[in-house]
């Protein structure tokens, strides 16, 4: 178990759980400390406060530290929504598509997701696990502490229980914690209707559950994949069965996903791109997360955003995240996060609530992680800039200096400053 104190940093951003998830403007307000420092004892947050003093109690000699200097020290950031588990590549499909051509037109070549399900059964085991720990480690390097993984290019039962299996394997690989989502609705396999298909799932959810691994059942609800009615079906058979869920909405046209997910008991709904404005206000404040993915909706070129600034103003808690997944290889949420400000005219603050707390609370995570407290986990991202607002400057930049996993230092920069 570690013991770390992290001193003299510029900005900590405490992000404190005041016992629900931040909307509104309460999203805005990160609860900076200037000249802040954390200690971790054990892996747990002992204290955080000034440098001086948190080391009036804590500055043992032999303890390991940290000296953030000119630096900013956020909670561990969270990703949570991301797909890693899959084999094949998809770039060529993405030239016809930067060239003119529609995601039915990319589907009826072969291309799209289906075409990630036919590899990923077809890979073996090692060469999965090898493409996960390549994912893995850069998304650690980008800052990330906990992230969430969903199953989904098996889309029958064996093979979604299976990469469920591989999943929870995964977790010897990596420093990073795993939060796993059981996602066999993710599309409708060729050859099988919605209906038929829907069955399968909700046939599949026992032996799911049996098998301990999944946290949460993710389920689609989107135009030409499943309706408002199946989807439902498959929220509450969840909830008959006590597994949370998480929801794939709107993401290609307004489909009541939304609306769907929050009547279902979500505890998240996922891109919401086109989920239209009148639903958005007739749905209003609710505890269902609205998870925004904005590079989602760059790589498909969507002709709309997700409406982040009336989620909020409606009192939505609104998380951030990359939807890292076969047509999306984006490791880095806090390149996502420096994009999604200006994207959805997000504030730093509200982008970075977005990937501490809000993200913490959307895997129901918020009594360990997402803020920076004493007796939470000791997971801390240390960014190479002097006030936390900078990230929105550094778009694309690597910023990231030092990733904390329950006091070990995990990822950092070349020659830093451990004493
Ligand atoms: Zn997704």
């Amino acid at each position: 178990m570690s013991d770390l104190n992290v001193v003299n940093a510029a900005e900590v951003a405490v992000v404190a759980d005041r016992g629900v998830s931040r909307r509104g403007r309460d999203q805005r307000e990160l609860d900076l400390i200037a000249d802040g420092a954390v200690a971790i004892r054990g892996g747990r947050i002992v204290a955080v406060g000034r440098t001086p003093d948190v080391l009036k109690e804590w500055g043992e000699d032999g303890v390991a530290t940290l000296d953030a200097s000119g630096q900013t020290v956020l909670p561990g950031l969270i990703e949570c929504h991301s797909h890693p588990l899959f084999s094949g590549k998809r770039h060529a499909e993405y030239q016809l598509r930067l060239d003119g051509a529609s995601l039915s037109e990319i589907a009826a070549a072969g291309g799209g997701i289906w075409s990630t399900v036919v590899a990923t059964r077809e890979a073996d085991d090692r060469t999965l696990m090898a493409a996960l720990d390549t994912t893995y480690a850069r998304i650690l390097a980008a800052g990330v502490t906990t992230l969430e993984a969903k199953s989904g290019y098996g889309l029958t039962p064996a093979h979604e229980l299976h990469q469920l299996e591989l999943l929870d394997r995964s977790r010897a690989i990596t420093p990073l914690s795993l939060v796993i989502s059981y996602l066999g609705a993710h599309v409708v396999p060729d050859g099988v209707g919605a209906d038929a298909y829907t069955s399968e799932v909700l046939e599949t959810l026992p032996a799911v559950i049996d098998q301990g691994i999944a946290a949460f059942h993710d389920i689609t609800c989107e135009a030409g994949l499943f309706t408002p009615e199946q989807a439902a079906s498959m929220f509450a058979a969840s909830r008959a069965r006590g597994i949370r869920t998480k929801a794939h909405a709107d993401a290609w046209a307004s489909s009541h996903g939304w609306e769907t997910a929050v009547a279902g008991g979500a505890v998240s709904a996922e891109h919401l791109t086109y989920t239209p404005d009148d639903e958005i206000r007739g749905v209003g404040g609710t505890d269902t997360i609205a998870v925004l993915l904005p590079q989602a909706e760059l790589v498909y070129m969507t002709e709309r955003r997700a409406n982040a600034r009336l989620l909020i103003d409606q009192h939505v808690p609104v998380a951030i995240a990359t939807d890292y997944c076969s047509s999306i290889h984006a490791t880095s949420l806090t390149t996502t996060l420096g994009m999604a400000a200006p994207w959805f005219r997000m504030t730093a603050a509200e982008v970075i609530v977005g990937a501490t707390l809000n993200a913490a609370y959307a895997l129901r995570l918020e009594g360990d992680r997402g803020s920076l407290e004493v007796g939470k986990r000791g997971d801390l991202t240390v960014l190479d800039i002097e006030h936390p607002n900078e990230l929105t400057l550094a778009v694309g930049q690597s910023v990231v200096s030092d990733v904390v996993i329950g006091g070990e230092i995990q990822q950092r920069e070349p020659d830093r400053r451990t004493r």
